[in-house]
């Protein structure tokens, strides 16, 4: 099929690559020419494993193009939107300008009956009014919305391979023409769930609020651990046991962060307002307020291991971005914790194997350093704060070597405090005794 792909960020990079990947023939729009000309040479603009390949041999078969002019997209028979949808400045909701003004520039090229979906997560009932939109301008396309799941570090898999596909429709012609897009996929016997727009909305914000819930649950549990000297780890270990609780999303440390969760929420709270129940996830205030506690009380941990104060001292941080196997340093509980540190008068050195980049635009002030060797050496004091593969297996002899003083502040309890204070650390987790 003729495909395009408005939009090519996180999502929209990979789902391109995808779509040319099953065989469609695929044209990427975006109206940033820095980024088009790096997908148009083969080139990742961003980190994700997997995805360079793709878009390499997409390229090279020539089923996969990207340009700046949406007037290239004109023949395409289904569209998708996978523009941005950030939190409003200065507000909770959701900035849908580059969503309304994707489907403005496809209203006036789309051919009439073609396809447009979207894929950004959008307040529920912005489909409803993206069809008034889309008549008030003339076009007579349809549209659809297919929300999507994919976790940036396993972008490609879950694109290729996702555990559902949810179709918002209100046509079947819709329906007809998404599981001709998917249709390998669907084979492999992929579960399809067919609703309307408004469910289609909410499934996504409902996945994003659970996952965040799950996770500031367990941070909650560590902040009653921290108070009565149990031990979280251990607790998710044996809470997970029970097959209704599940061990997955139970891992205590600073929080969630990263493009969507912390601004899913809060655009989830702030549409919640508009339609008169905000005390349908009124939790949600509070499962933002317990993520954005622990980032703080990493940073006091840090200062209690310094025996009351960061000042001057030289701090090796390790890790920027939101997660591991990523380039995203977007609301990252890694980086505001160097910040903070930065902010207290530490000496931070920071490091990330993919993410200092990204990290420097928003935080130049920040002293960067290519390797975990390099900003541990003389330090008073290490923070692992982004779980990198690398951390994690870094040797507690190794490391008590190259630093001043051995103290860990391990902010994502991925590290055996056995094995460190065996080499003479002092160790500290987050909600671990
Ligand atoms: P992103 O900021 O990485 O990408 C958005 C892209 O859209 C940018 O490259 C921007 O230049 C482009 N753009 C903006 N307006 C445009 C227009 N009118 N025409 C063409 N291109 C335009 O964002 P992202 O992380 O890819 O997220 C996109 C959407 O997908 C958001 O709604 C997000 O919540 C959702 N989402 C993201 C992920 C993820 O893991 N990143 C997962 C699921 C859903």
């Amino acid at each position: 099929m003729r495909i395009s792909v408005i939009g090519c960020g996180y999502l929209g990079a990979v789902h391109a690559a995808a779509m040319a990947d099953l065989g469609h023939d695929v044209v990427g729009v975006d109206t940033d020419a820095d980024k088009v000309a790096k997908l148009t040479a083969g080139e990742a603009p961003f980190f994700e494993p997997g995805l360079e390949e793709l878009l390499g041999e997409g390229v090279r078969s020539g089923r996969l193009r990207f340009t700046t002019d949406i007037a290239d997209a004109a023949d395409a028979e289904v569209h998708f939107v996978a523009v941005g949808t950030p939190q409003l400045p200065g507000a909770d909701g959701a900035d849908l300008r580059f969503v309304d003004g994707a489907f403005d520039a496809l209203a006036g090229v789309a051919a009439p009956g073609s396809l447009l979906v979207g894929k950004s997560t959008v307040p529920v009932g912005t489909a409803a009014e993206l069809v008034a939109r889309l008549r008030k301008a003339g076009s007579t396309a349809l549209l659809a919305w297919n929300p999507e799941f994919l976790r940036e570090g396993f972008a490609v898999a879950d694109t290729l391979a996702p555990d559902r596909l949810v179709y918002g429709v209100d046509d079947e012609r819709a329906t007809e023409l998404l599981d001709r897009v998917y249709a390998d996929i669907l084979e492999r016997g992929t579960p399809r769930i067919v609703t309307d727009f408004a469910t289609a909305e909410l499934v996504k914000t409902a996945a994003n609020a659970f996952l965040a819930t799950k996770i500031s649950f367990i941070n909650a549990m560590a902040e009653i651990a921290e108070a009565t000297g149990a031990d979280v780890t251990t607790l998710a270990d044996a809470i997970g046991h029970d097959a209704r609780i599940g061990r997955r999303f139970l891992n205590a440390g600073i929080g969630f962060g990263g493009g969507c969760l912390p601004k899913d929420i809060r655009a989830f709270a702030a549409r919640a307002e508009e339609l008169g129940r905000a005390e349908s996830v009124a939790f949600l205030r509070q499962v933002d307020a317990i993520n954005l506690r622990r980032r703080e009380r990493a940073v006091d941990v840090a200062i209690e291991l310094l025996g009351g104060s960061v000042f001057e001292r030289r701090i090796a941080v390790l890790g920027l971005t939101f997660k591991p196997d990523s380039d995203d340093t977007r609301d990252s509980p890694a980086l505001d914790v160097a910040a903070r540190l930065h902010g207290l008068g530490a000496r931070v050195r920071a490091t990330d194997p993919y993410g200092i980049d990204n990290a420097r635009l928003r935080h130049p002030q920040l002293d960067y350093v290519a390797s975990a060797r390099e900003a541990l050496r003389d330090a008073d004091l290490a923070l692992l704060v982004t779980e990198w593969r690398e951390y994690r297996d870094l040797e507690p002899a190794a490391v008590a070597e190259l630093m001043a003083v051995p103290r860990i502040v391990d902010a994502r309890n991925v590290l055996d405090p056995s094995a460190w204070r065996a080499a003479g650390f002092a160790y500290r987790g987050l909600g671990r005794s």
